[in-house]
């Protein structure tokens, strides 16, 4: 194994963000543990198969990674929601993807970047430590993971200018700035990110470097924000379609089932995906069913769901999601499926709008008519584990969905539609 001493970890800036492991297993029903080639020869030498029944790992192309059961939980969880390899070998023997979670960390030149996951309910509910105080136990092990596994990609502002270590600063002070601006409420903090946003993709980059590039970003907020005062339109009947679509894409988690199945079985789910497309862009009828939401209820009566009243956790939650985002440079570039800023910078705001619709069908599929804090709760967990790991999301149908979105205010009048909570300022 190969060591990285001498690379600091970059943890991000969450204030308020607590977390600590309570042993709920969730993360063991739902993720997909990929080993090293190390970890794959620790368990080749231990009599796991007899033990367990069932193999300890699989091949999936030329990844491996925790055999799962037929209902999705690790081999390795027992009954009392233990892991038989923590149990039996003591944590360190568990694989890095299993110890480090729910945080992750990537190269960046001269350090690792940490991020921090919210498909963890104590994540989500910030329960236990400051989550700054992890910061030696990840350079830890950041140590352990492979240099030569990782591949460092620069961050490109729009295609061919890469950003400077200075640009990727400003940016992301800029964006954590707004983020917290508590002047407004939260929904119109992105309303005016998603109109910066759409005052990028018309601007030549290439010619206000360095500074310039954070005077140019204020003059964008600060237009944005004095647009503010006119009624936000209805979005348009596409606009809606669109919105329906990329919840469906953000929900269209992919499992160790689907990944191992066969050709037939796979022509199979991509044909149901593809009926079921069709019928998130129409919004007619039923709901059909998403993976992370349980119940049956009309696109109509999600579409009628009101706004929380009670705001204030709520916000805080969005605010931590969208500043774990934003420090920890999962906006554009390699920190987002290689987009550029303006385009990553809309993706940020239209997964706002992508809670808000899916925290609607949540609330809807528990027979009530007004958001509370568990259904977002749940949106955040859907959309979290999709952005920046499932490659639908970053794909190029998805790229040009956002850009479809961010001309004739888009994204702005589905942020407004799809306002998390009632306006209380
Ligand atoms: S989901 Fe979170 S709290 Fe639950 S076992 Fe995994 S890390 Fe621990």
């Amino acid at each position: 194994m190969k060591s990285n001493t001498s690379l600091p970890v970059i943890m991000p800036q969450v204030s308020g963000q607590q977390w600590s492991c309570h042993s709920c297993g969730d993360c063991c029903r739902t993720l997909v543990g990929d080993l090293t080639d190390e970890e794959r020869a620790g368990l080749d030498a231990h009599p796991w198969e007899e033990k367990l029944g069932a193999k300890p790992y699989v091949l999936v192309g030329r990844r491996a990674a925790l055999n799962k059961r037929a209902d999705g939980s690790c081999v390795f969880l027992d009954d009392t929601n233990r892991c038989m390899i923590h149990a039996q070998l003591g944590e360190q023997a568990k694989p890095i993807a299993c110890r480090i979670f729910p945080f992750s960390v990537r190269r960046v030149e001269n350090a690792w970047q940490a991020s921090f996951r919210f498909d963890c309910p104590s994540a989500t509910a910030s329960k236990g430590k400051p989550i700054s105080q992890y910061g030696s136990w990840l350079t830890d092990l950041a140590q352990q993971l492979s240099q030569d596994s990782q591949v460092i990609k620069p961050e490109t502002l729009e295609r061919g200018l890469i950003a400077t270590q200075e640009e990727l600063a400003i940016i992301t002070s800029r964006l954590s700035r707004w983020v917290k601006e508590k002047k407004l409420p939260v929904h119109h903090r992105m309303i005016a990110i998603s109109r910066v946003a759409s005052m990028l993709y018309d601007a030549k980059l290439a010619s206000v470097r360095g500074m310039k590039l954070g005077e140019l970003l204020d003059i964008f907020w600060q237009s944005a924000i004095h647009e503010m005062e006119p009624p936000l339109l209805e979005p348009t009947k596409r606009q809606h379609a669109m919105l329906r679509q990329l919840a469906f894409v953000h929900a269209e988690f992919v499992t160790l089932q689907e990944l191992r199945a066969g050709f037939i079985s796979q022509m199979k789910k991509r044909w149901q995906q593809l009926g079921a497309a069709r019928r998130f862009f129409s919004g007619k009828s039923t709901v059909p069913a998403l993976q992370g939401f349980s119940g049956q209820t009309t696109f109509d009566v999600v579409g009628a769901v009101s706004p929380a009243s009670q705001t204030e956790e709520i916000d805080e939650l969005i605010e931590r999601y969208l500043l774990s985002r934003t420090t920890s440079r999962s906006i554009f570039g390699s920190g987002y499926y290689s987009w550029p800023l303006a385009a990553g910078m809309a993706a940020l705001t239209a997964s706002v709008s992508t809670i808000g619709w899916l925290a609607r069908l949540h609330c809807a599929q528990n027979g009530r008519a007004q958001l509370q804090l568990e259904d977002v709760s749940q949106a955040v967990v859907v959309v979290d584990r999709a952005v920046t790991r499932l490659p639908a999301v970053g794909s190029t149908a998805e790229r040009a969905r956002i850009r479809y979105l961010s001309v004739e205010d888009g994204l702005a009048r589905l942020l407004h539609r799809y306002a998390i909570g009632e306006e209380t300022t």
